[in-house]
This record gives structure tokens, C-alpha cells and sequence, in this order.
């Protein structure tokens, strides 16, 4: 604490990242990357700009970005908005819709960084309590609310509501802003951003870092009404109005067209997911079902925690949440075939 800091400053939570730790070579299952690299056409259009135009200010409305993700996801220009990376879209999007006086709800277990944004800006929020199973009780988020928050799938869990479950939420709610967060939605999942049109009320959130393999360029964007978008864009151009720099820009673009590479890829870490899934379960472990880039473990003899520094010894880094209810569960990101096959290897040898 300094005698310097505001109360603003003195009186945040941050949020603590996964580690990314250097003092050797790790097995990184921890932080929900992609194992594999970009698109090559990615590292082209980089290299370009990288060579042409770094001295020039990019486009502040990131309009050929913007063009392009409208065109595949058969969207109007103008119901897109583009961050630094969905984290950021999400904080524009506490500030800018969430202030009224009933609280906000999101699940009890879930993105941590929504009670930060939440407390940053001094939004009043409740927690939904999940079922026993862990799915997302849909019934909860019928009553008065000031806004609403939920990851599909969820993290860290995996869960995954249906797009009617969704809808049945959108015809309770039409009165504030329901954010679906769907940063894991291109493993198996169905967006929501099909129910646009029907809800203006609905704001999609999706990045790049995940099915992409982008999370070092830093890209996230929204789908809405125009009107969410045009609020957003008010709030964001008071901070930054280049959010987004020139490589980002034309890596993103290309990420976006390679849809082949990005098909490849994205079948690839879910039909893996379903692979280990199985291993595991045949060796005891509780596996929730997920959708997600990642899966939710629990082992009945052995404690999670325990499991967590024998494969750190092991060199393989998983994420472990010292938190209520889940504290006996272990979030391990679906990595290559080969890095999987390492860490059954390793989990094999250390419940045996
Ligand atoms: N939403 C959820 C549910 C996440 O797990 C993450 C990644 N930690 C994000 C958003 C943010 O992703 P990024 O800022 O890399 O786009």
C-alpha cells in the first residue's frame, strides 16, 4: 500500500492470472491455450505490416477487422465491437450496462474476473449457486436483476447451456443487458449470437485467444444491437480509441478467413477432449462434461492439490483453485495428443 494511490487503487482485488512460470520447460495445461500454432497466413499478414507500416497509427475503428467478422458471422457491420482481448470487452461492458440498482447475477463458480470488474466499478452483484452436478440452474436467473453475466460453457467447470436454455433466460430478461461469454464456445458448443436479432437486449461476447490460438495477440470482440455497440464505443474512445494496434489487426483478419485451418484445429482439441475424457474415467477420475478447450477432474482417493504439485514435479502445470466446493477438482487444458499422452502417463504413475 502507498500513500500515493487513490482509493480507487488501494481498494482493488485484482485478478491473478494462471502461471507462466520460466524456470523451466513446462507442459503448460493451466492457462486454456491452444497447443497448436496460428494459422501460417496469420504470421504472413503480421510480417507484412511488421515490414510496411508500424510507423502509421492504425485504424482506429478497426474497420477491415470489423468487415470481416461481420461477413462470417452474417452480421451488420455496426453490431460488432473489438478489445483488447475479450477481457477488456468485458470490462467496457460492466461499465457501460451494468449500473442500475438491482444486483447483477452470474453463477457462484465461474470467470473470476467478474466479481473484480464488478467490484472495480462498484456494480452490486449476487451469486447464482450451481446444482450439484455443477449445471447452471437456468430458473435462478428469472428473478429481478440488474444484468447478467454467464460464460458458455462455463469456466472452469465446462458446462454447457443449450440454446434454448439461453433463450428461456433472454424471455425472462428483457429488461437489462444478458452478456453471454462464449471465449470457449468453438469446441463443440452452439453461439448464441443466432438470437441477436430477436433479443436487443443480448450481447455476445467471443476472442481469439482460444479457438484461434491468438491469446499472445490479444483480440476479443462483441455481437449486439447497435445500440450496445454504440454504447460500448462511447466508453471505450473516453479510454483508448486505438484499441487495437496494426499486427493484431491484420493477424486477427486473417485468422478469421482461414476457416479450414481453424476447422482442423478446433475438431482436433475436442475429439482429443474426448479421448482423455475417457482415459480418465476408466482410471476413476470424475469428469464433468464439457464443451470447452479444457475439462473439470476430480480423483475419489487422491486430493487435488496433491495431484497438482506431484504434476509440477512432474514438469506438467494444471490449474488448482483453492476455493469452496471445488477445491477437490483440477482444471487440465486440452493440450496436443503427444502432451496428453504425457500427462495420462504421469497421472497414471502417481495414483498408482
Ligand atoms: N472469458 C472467459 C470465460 C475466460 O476464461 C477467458 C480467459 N481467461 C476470457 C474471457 C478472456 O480471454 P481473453 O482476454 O484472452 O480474450
Amino acid at each position: 500500500m502507498s500513500k500515493y494511490w487513490s482509493k480507487l487503487a488501494a481498494g482493488v482485488d485484482p485478478y491473478v492470472p494462471g502461471e507462466q512460470p520460466k524456470d523451466k520447460k513446462y507442459i503448460k495445461l493451466n492457462t486454456n491455450e491452444n497447443p497448436y500454432p496460428p494459422s501460417p497466413r496469420v504470421l504472413e499478414a503480421i510480417k507484412t505490416v511488421a515490414n510496411e507500416s508500424l510507423k502509421l497509427y492504425p485504424d482506429p475503428n478497426g474497420d477491415e477487422l470489423k468487415r470481416t467478422l461481420a461477413e462470417y458471422f452474417g452480421l451488420k457491420k455496426d453490431r460488432i465491437f473489438l478489445g483488447n482481448g475479450s477481457d477488456e470487452v468485458l470490462a467496457f461492458s460492466f461499465m457501460t450496462f451494468f449500473d442500475s440498482g438491482f444486483p447483477i447475477l452470474f453463477p457462484d463458480i465461474t470467470y473470476s474476473f467478474y466479481p473484480v470488474y464488478a467490484n472495480l466499478f462498484k456494480i452490486n452483484y449476487e451469486l447464482i449457486p450451481l446444482n450439484d452436478d455443477f449445471a447452471i440452474p437456468v430458473d435462478q436467473f428469472f428473478k429481478p436483476n440488474g444484468g447478467i453475466i454467464i460464460p458458455n460453457p462455463n469456466a472452469p467447470t465446462g458446462e454447457y447451456l443449450t440454446l434454448e436454455a439461453i433463450e428461456e433466460i433472454l424471455l425472462h430478461n428483457n429488461e437489462h443487458v444478458v452478456i453471454i461469454d462464449e471465449a470457449y464456445i468453438d469446441f463443440g458448443g452452439e453461439s448464441a449470437r443466432k438470437l441477436i436479432d430477436k433479443y436487443p437486449n443480448l450481447l455476445v461476447v467471443h476472442t481469439l485467444s482460444k479457438s484461434r490460438s491468438l491469446a499472445g495477440l490479444r483480440v476479443g470482440f462483441a455481437m449486439g444491437h447497435e445500440d450496445l455497440i454504440e454504447g460500448l464505443n462511447r466508453v471505450k474512445n473516453s479510454f483508448n480509441s486505438y484499441t487495437l494496434d496494426r499486427l493484431a489487426l491484420a493477424g486477427a483478419v486473417e485468422a478469421i478467413k482461414d476457416e479450414a485451418y481453424f476447422q482442423v484445429t478446433s475438431k482436433k482439441i475436442s475429439q482429443t477432449r474426448e479421448r482423455v475424457t475417457q482415459d480418465l474415467q476408466i482410471m476413476g477420475f470424475k469428469v464433468l462434461p464439457s464443451k470447452a478447450n479444457f475439462i473439470f477432474i476430480s480423483h475419489p482417493s487422491v486430493k487435488a492439490e496433491e495431484l497438482f504439485l506431484k504434476l509440477k514435479e512432474e514438469s506438467i502445470l494444471v490449474r488448482y483453485f483453492k476455493k469452496p466446493r471445488i477445491d477437490n477438482f483440477l482444471r487440465v487444458s486440452i493440450g496436443s495428443d503427444d502432451e496428453m499422452d504425457n500427462f495420462l502417463k504421469a497421472i497414471c504413475k502417481i495414483i498408482a
